[in-house]
């Protein structure tokens, strides 16, 4: 397939040009983002099966929730606009001052989308920028050409092309955009890619929202059906085939436990998947052969130094990587490192919740921490001990779908959030206003 990139040349002009449009005021009217957005929702609704197609071409997995989470998010901003974009009342030094804190703006906002859901992690905060007033600029991931192409498609097609617009590329492409003065950058992606970013950001001000990755631990305990927990996890693990930045990374579990969680681990992915998942078809594709032999290579590295109960076999070509369940794990080990973002699940052992606690500690600040249990007192010592984006007790990732909570990191998982309201604040900047009686100074 020939995926034409944008010209290096007409990334300053295309940049300048949602620039000027923001500077004409005319994205600011409710009415004008209101259109912005029924045509957002018509580009989506419109072309669901087409949609559906390109992210099943690049992943090999149905759409599951990402278009319908899509359509959530815009529907809401439509019927709730003036409510979330209203000036916020506040009090008076005097008693004659009027004082709101009103939500402007930013400007002309960068929206830069990893390729794991291709499609919601660009019109998503889209819908945020366009509800908050701002002109955007798209760079969907290279990596999943499928998504990026129709894309680019529908967005010129159904978005008015001054206030929405494109741009196609790799590491050099974006790289040329990022010398590029925004209002705001909004990116999602890796942690390193992540730092680049803010580097970029940095000479010219701009203020950034990074929505990174990390190693999401989910700690089973003993107060909870441990069948269920089971499910749950493995559900997850092998969703988008762990390509999902809120994916259980690790387990951390009792010794008592262990073989019991595996055994039922094990017995949902047959469920799910038969005996052998490389031919079963709805099991999901890695995204890239080099996102295959990286997980090959980390596969490797677990065959020597720790024990691998299921799975352990990958086709390149094939884009295949088994759903993996290993154990007797260290934190040094080469899996305990990196975030994994495939179907391999370490299982590690520790004494009690307090031992779960620490190790958790001693990494980065996931995005997303699982606890299985129903003891409040245990869910209370996790929220008061740890730190990282998100909590979900007895599920995984779930928080994300809930579009009345914020979305984001914290630390190496990222910086800011979004989602309903956090969408509109993260896309606005609170203007403080006050008007004071000359007849009363
Ligand atoms: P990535 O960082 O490789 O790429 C993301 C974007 O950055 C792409 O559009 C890419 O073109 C661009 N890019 C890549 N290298 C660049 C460079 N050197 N300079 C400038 N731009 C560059 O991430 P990815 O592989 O697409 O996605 C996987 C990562 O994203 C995982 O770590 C995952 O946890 C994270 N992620 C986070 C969230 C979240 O909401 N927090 C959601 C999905 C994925």
């Amino acid at each position: 397939m020939t995926f034409t990139y944008t010209p290096i040349e007409e990334i300053p002009k295309i940049v300048a040009a949602s620039k000027a449009t923001f500077k004409t005021h005319r994205t600011q009217s409710l009415e004008n983002r209101k259109e912005q957005l029924r045509a957002l929702l018509r580009l989506v609704e419109e072309n669901k099966v087409d949609l559906a197609d390109a992210i099943t071409k690049d992943l090999n997995r149905h759409s599951d929730f990402e278009i319908p989470t899509i359509i959530t998010a815009v529907r809401d901003f439509i019927d709730n606009l003036e409510n979330l974009t209203q000036p916020q009342k506040a009090a008076g030094v005097h008693e004659k001052d009027d004082c709101f804190v009103r939500l402007s703006p930013l400007g002309s906002v960068l929206i830069i989308g990893a390729w794991n859901f291709p499609i919601m992690l660009v019109l998503e905060p889209l819908a945020g920028a366009i509800a908050a007033g701002n002109t955007a600029v798209l760079k969907p991931s290279e990596v999943s050409v499928n998504s990026a192409q129709l894309l680019t498609r529908l967005v010129q097609k159904y978005m008015d092309p001054a206030v929405v617009s494109v741009i196609n590329g790799g590491k050099d492409e974006t790289t040329v955009l990022l010398q590029q003065r925004f209002d705001h950058i909004f990116y999602t992606g890796g942690t390193e890619v992540g730092r680049i970013v803010m580097q970029a950001a940095a000479k010219n001000l701009t203020p950034v929202t990074l929505e990174l990755g990390g190693k999401c631990p989910a700690i089973v305990t003993d107060r909870v059906d441990l069948v269920k927990t089971a499910q749950r996890i493995a559900g997850w693990k092998t969703l988008n085939c762990g390509q999902v930045c809120l994916s259980v990374d690790y387990v951390l579990i009792s010794k008592a436990l262990e073989a019991p969680f595996i055994e039922a681990v094990q017995a949902t992915w047959k469920h799910l998947f038969g005996d052998n998942p490389r031919t079963c078809a709805t099991y999901p594709k890695i995204v890239s052969v080099r996102q295959t032999e990286r997980l090959e290579k980390l596969l490797q590295s677990i065959k020597k130094e720790n024990n691998i109960i299921c799975g352990g076999e990958t086709n390149v070509a094939e884009r295949y990587v088994a759903p993996t369940i290993v154990t007797n794990v260290s934190l040094t080990d080469e899996v305990m490192k990196d975030e994994i973002f495939g179907p391999i699940l370490p299982i590690v052992v520790c004494d009690d919740l307090n031992g779960a606690i620490d190790i958790i500690n001693q990494g980065e600040h996931p995005l997303g921490l699982y606890l299985f249990s129903d003891d409040k007192d245990q869910q209370e010592q996790v929220l008061r001990e740890t730190r990282s984006g998100a909590v979900c007790i007895n599920d995984i990732a779930c928080h994300f779908l809930n579009h009345s909570l914020p979305f984001g990191g914290v630390g190496n998982s990222g910086i800011g959030n979004y989602h309903g309201r956090y969408s509109i604040d993260t896309f606005s900047h609170k203007r403080a206003v006050m008007t004071r009686s000359i007849a009363h100074l």
